[in-house]
């Protein structure tokens, strides 16, 4: 009898337990049709989807294109066919082969978007043009960035091109013996730094207009950062600027004359924003820096809701760094998306200007990272940038 009851038990233990196993399984299937129909079925047809017109492709074009791309008709515009991670472009110069780490084509990460290799030469209230093209915009982000010096960025060219430059460069820099740095910011003192921890005997001299190497850094970075060049045989002008040149001889404002077969030009960034002077002059700043609202939509003597405007070209008081570009895109994507919802513009969110840490590199082997007045330096901090690099360079 025991062992009656006890096969009952368990013949009503298994049904129960397959019972409420079938019922989660049907549950799951319910809820991933839903899901699925709701994904493939309810969207709204491409065609009927508003359109996104995004100037530029670099840090913050990139991703407000592979975030909006699903839910809207995008076109990227960009006068390159590819992305590419600046921040290590330096180490390109000394070492090529690292180019292909850092590059993608737009066609590869975008799915569903436009692609359009073009430069925009003009922005309407309705559309863009570039010079054979009127592409027509509900919302319009520009993402135009800034302008630096050849080779460090380049506009107009092929992903392939780009690669063959800068082989070209690596052969050139390497017969050189003398090379004038002009300008010890930070992109000056990086590649000081990399040429002089890959090739022995280059003397490098940096010219720099002030007093202190990378002046808005704290003093310990200040200090690190010249101690590392000066022992690496850097020799380092202050307060002085090159104002001409005669052949191979630069001459500065203090008649100091340095003989370099080759000078890099590492002075600063201009804003990419001349495609608006014809019709929103007054939307662009004295140092051609894009105005805007809080939620950076395009301000000038109006405001232009549907005009945003994201990364390095932006008027705001703050370092021009890659990870301002991705917060600035991450806020432009709420709000064309906010816009566009039922919250309409009661849900834009605003961007505020803050603290964001740096990483200096001194070479391949050693880095300066700088958080607010933190400091530390070493090996890690040249690990936490390659981390860096490969985190972003697997997001596309
Ligand atoms: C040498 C160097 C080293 C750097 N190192 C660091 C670093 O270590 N850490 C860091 O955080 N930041 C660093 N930066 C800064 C960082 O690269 C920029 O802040 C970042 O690239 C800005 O991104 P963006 O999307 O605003 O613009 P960009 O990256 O400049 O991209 C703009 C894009 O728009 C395109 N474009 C411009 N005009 C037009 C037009 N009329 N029509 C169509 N397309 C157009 C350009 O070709 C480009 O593809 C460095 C910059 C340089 C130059």
């Amino acid at each position: 009898m025991g062992f009656i009851l006890e096969l009952i038990f368990f013949i009503h233990y298994y049904l129960c337990l397959v019972a409420f196993s079938l019922f989660g399984l049907l549950l799951g299937v319910i809820k991933v049709k839903n899901n699925f129909t709701s994904k493939i079925f309810n969207r709204t047809p491409v065609e009927e989807r508003k359109k996104v017109v995004i100037i530029g492709g670099g840090f913050s074009g990139s991703i407000i294109a592979q975030q909006l791309e699903n839910d809207f008709q995008v076109t990227l515009v960009d006068t390159k066919d590819f992305f590419e991670f600046t921040p290590s472009i330096l180490r390109t110069i000394v070492d090529p082969q690292h180019i292909r780490r850092i590059q993608v084509l737009h066609s590869h990460y975008l799915k569903h978007t436009n692609v359009v290799q073009k430069e925009v030469t003009g922005v309407y209230p309705r559309d863009i043009t570039t010079d054979d093209k009127t592409i027509p915009y509900d919302y319009l982000v520009i993402n135009s960035g800034s302008s630096y010096n050849s080779p460090f960025k380049e506009s107009s060219v092929v992903a392939s091109a780009r690669a063959n430059t800068l082989r070209e460069n690596y052969y050139h820099i390497r017969k050189l013996k003398k090379i004038l740095i002009i300008g010890g910011g930070i992109v000056g003192v990086e590649l000081a730094a990399e040429i002089v921890s890959h090739f022995k005997g280059k003397e490098v001299t940096i010219v720099h207009s002030q007093s202190k190497l990378m002046n808005r850094f704290p003093k310990k970075a200040i200090k690190y950062t010249e101690k590392f060049l000066l022992d690496h045989g850097v020799r380092i002008v202050y307060n002085e600027r090159v104002i001409a040149h005669r052949g191979t001889t630069f001459v500065t404002d203090q008649s100091s004359e340095i003989i370099a077969d080759q000078a890099f030009l590492c002075t600063g960034i201009v804003p990419n924003s001349q495609f608006l002077k014809h019709t929103y002059p007054d939307s662009i700043s004295e140092f051609g820096y894009i105005k805007t609202n809080e939620h950076l939509q395009m301000a000038g003597s109006t405001f232009h809701r549907n005009i945003f405007v994201s990364g390095d070209v932006l008027n705001l008081k703050e370092e021009k760094l890659a990870q301002t570009a991705e917060c600035t895109a991450s806020i432009v994507v709420h709000n064309i998306k906010a816009m566009s919802s039922k919250s309409g513009e009661a849900n834009l969110q605003s961007y505020k200007p803050f603290s964001k840490p740096v990483i200096i590199s001194l070479g391949k082997y050693c880095a300066v990272f700088v958080y607010k007045n933190f400091v530390f330096t070493g090996f890690l901090p040249s690990l936490l940038k390659e981390v860096v690099e490969f985190k972003t360079m697997v997001r596309y």
